[in-house]
């Protein structure tokens, strides 16, 4: 480009033109004006000056001494400063020293004036940093011209400070622009990743998809693995880019061999690894991350992505994005499992209640025929007593199993109470024994009881032992086949009595043992299976003992090699004193019926059932009244005033809790 000083100016022919400056400086839209400052304590002499130099159309400042001008330079820089030597107070070379001295003014350039050219001055201004001597009077295009080549190189570096500004700044902005394309493609992508994970409740297809997401995006290899509860593979899926099967070559055992056990401690440990090889050698080149999927606290499965054609390395906020998108994995797989879960409790619940249908309407069916058969009345008394028998078993498999089922929700609800009781287990394992004496020697199983000789002090409920030990001792006769040994032990261990019922037969697959004691599960759910049950007697069995601070448990060599059923309980309950009170025996029916004759009202609405209650009190001997309403229910407790009251909780118009609150009384 050409020069461009202006042709018109008459300083123009005078002045050099220093083309790589004025290029620099016209290219610059329109430099601002320089300061040019002019430090004489003579006013002729600075106006003198001032004209001279009016003609580079800067901006002139004068000051009248040296403390003037370093006043100015506090607050502003000048091109270059024409500094008289010789003034009273300070003079030029003292204001020269200081100016100097200051960060702010130390490279300004400073042109001397004097009347005389002083040998000793002169070198001491060069030493304080003066660019040149002018000797005065001056000559006006002399002193121009030098300051004009100053002031324009003063410009010429602002103008080159400015540009280098620019230049930072726009790298700054390029820079900042392509972080904020960068983290936008980050959360675009991860947003992407979120809705292909939660497209589907499938862990399959979310295997599949997750890692066909990350080869698409980030690595050259990438694989999902979902765990069981013991921690073998359940599924696994696995994605990689074209180039991937040449890049490893050969070392494809050594690589799965490598990310197994990376996955391995990753599992153990519940951290990401990087591991900077894909195989034992150093070739292929590459690197595996494996990242550990946590739903609820534990580690369900892994996330590994492999890179190694690509060359690229996950690092930075890449790395960052690969985590979240493990962590959104993980919430998907928990996703699916929680899914499935609802979806077997759903199952259950119907295979539950189809069950139940069946296991109430079997005993309805023999207790009609005997009804019918009692009613004709056409029958030898034998018979009669028989019919009696078969109505009693009949209702007593119906009344556990509504027994069972209110149990059931009553845990649901979380209202059950325990009556603790200092009890004998000996005693109590006893008397479930009794109880279920009736299934035993329906199997013709024979029965080992092993108990100590001495009382087992336990604190405990007294019913709701006798619901679990006899829930257990029912199983075992259930799950035996006729003519097998069932084994029953009690024994104290430390600070526990431990209730053992072992048996001989069908035994449990080991992967059902840890859900036997869930709700509805019944190992052999097919509609075939001969033993009925509803899928409800360990449930109850693992809260009552857990209820009472113990645990149960099942073991089993697996199907066909038996089962036994463990139950700890703390034999001083929860929190019990050491001086326990005197152990309680069952009560054996004799003691029941040694009550003397008392005034006993049913209320009830359901008429047959008070009635039938009343018949049996009566056949007891005890004095009775019944009501069917809470209204009727207190006009006879005002008439009759009964000892005892059995009532029943849901009556029509005034509940059986409202009836009993005293000011009804
Ligand atoms: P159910 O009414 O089905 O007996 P439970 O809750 O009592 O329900 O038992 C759950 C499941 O555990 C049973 O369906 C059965 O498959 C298994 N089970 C319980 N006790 C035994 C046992 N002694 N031997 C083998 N399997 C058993």
């Amino acid at each position: 480009m050409a020069a461009t000083v202006s042709p018109t100016a008459a300083m123009s022919a005078k002045l050099p033109a220093i083309d790589p400056v004025e290029e620099v400086l016209a290219a610059a839209a329109r430099p601002e004006r320089s300061n040019i400052l002019i430090v004489d304590d003579r006013l002729d002499k600075r106006v003198v000056f001032r004209t001279i130099l009016e003609e580079l159309d800067q901006n002139i400042v004068t000051a009248s001494s040296g403390e003037e001008a370093l006043r100015w330079l506090l607050d502003n820089e000048c091109a270059v400063i024409l500094l008289d030597v010789n003034m009273p107070g300070m003079d030029g070379l003292e204001t020269a020293e200081l100016i100097r001295s200051r960060r702010k003014s130390a490279h300004t350039p400073i042109i001397f004036i004097t009347a005389f050219a002083d040998e000793m001055h002169t070198a001491r201004g060069y030493s304080l940093g003066a660019v040149d001597y002018i000797l005065s009077p001056v000559v006006p295009n002399v002193l121009r011209s030098k300051v004009k080549a100053l002031v324009q190189l003063h410009q010429l570096n602002a103008e080159l400070r400015r540009r280098a500004d620019e230049r930072v700044a726009l790298v700054r902005e390029q820079a900042a622009r392509a972080m904020a394309e960068d983290s936008q493609r980050r959360a675009s992508f991860l947003a992407e990743a979120t809705q292909v994970m939660a497209s589907s409740l499938d862990v399959d297809a979310l295997l599949e998809r997750t890692t066909a997401l990350m080869t698409s995006a980030f690595a050259d290899f990438a694989a999902m693995v979902l765990l069981n509860e013991d921690g073998s593979v359940r599924t696994e899926s696995s994605a990689s880019v074209a180039a991937w099967p040449a890049h490893i070559g050969g070392e494809r055992a050594g690589f799965e061999q490598l990310l197994d056990n990376q996955r391995s401690l990753v599992v153990a440990h519940g951290e990401p690894l990087v591991c900077d090889r894909l195989a034992a050698s150093d070739t292929p080149r590459g690197e595996i991350h494996v990242f550990p999927l946590v739903t609820r606290g534990r580690v369900r499965g892994t996330l590994a992505l492999a890179l190694g054609p690509s060359a690229r390395h996950l690092a930075g906020a890449d790395l960052g994005l690969a985590e979240s998108i493990a962590g959104r994995a993980a919430s998907a797989l928990d996703n699916c499992l929680l899914y499935e879960e609802i979806q077997r409790a759903d199952q259950r619940k119907n295979e539950f209640l189809a069950t139940l249908s069946h296991e109430l309407r079997n005993p309805l069916a023999p207790m009609r025929t005997a009804l019918h058969m009692l009613k004709s009345g056409s029958f030898e008394p034998e018979r009669g007593r028989a019919l009696l028998e078969t109505m009693d078993r009949q209702v007593a498999q119906m009344t556990r199993l509504v027994d069972d089922l209110l149990d059931i929700s009553r845990i649901t609800r979380g209202a059950i109470e325990l009556r603790w009781e200092h009890l004998d287990a000996c005693a109590e394992v006893r008397h479930a024994l009794e109880s279920c004496r009736a299934s035993l020697e329906g199997g013709r199983h024979e029965v080992a009881v092993d108990l100590p000789r001495e009382p087992l002090r336990l604190y405990a409920d007294r019913v709701r032992l006798q619901q679990i030990l006899e829930n257990i001792i029912l199983n075992a006769a259930k799950y035996t086949e006729p003519g097998g040994r069932i084994e029953i032990s009690a024994a104290a261990d430390g600070d526990d009595v431990v209730i053992r019922v072992r048996d001989n037969g069908i035994g449990i697959p080991p992967d059902k043992l840890g859900q036997v004691f869930e709700l509805f599960v019944q190992v052999d759910a097919s509609p075939e299976r001969i033993r009925k049950g509803l899928g409800i007697g360990l449930a109850l069995v693992r809260d009552l003992v857990r209820r009472h601070g113990g645990t149960a448990q099942a073991h089993s060599e697996g199907l066909g090699k038996g089962s036994t059923f463990t139950i700890r309980l703390p034999a001083r309950g929860e929190g019990l004193s050491e001086d326990a009170a005197a152990v309680t025996q069952p009560d054996t029916p004799a003691q029941a019926h040694a009550t003397g004759a008392k005034r006993v009202l049913i209320v009830d609405d359901n008429v047959d059932a008070a009635e039938t209650l009343v018949m049996m009190l009566q056949l007891l001997g005890q004095t009775t009244r019944q009501a069917h309403d809470g209204k009727a229910a207190l006009e006879a407790a005002a008439q009759f005033k009964p000892q005892i009251v059995v009532m029943d909780i849901g009556l029509p118009g005034l509940s059986g809790y409202d009836a009993r609150r005293p000011r009804h009384a």
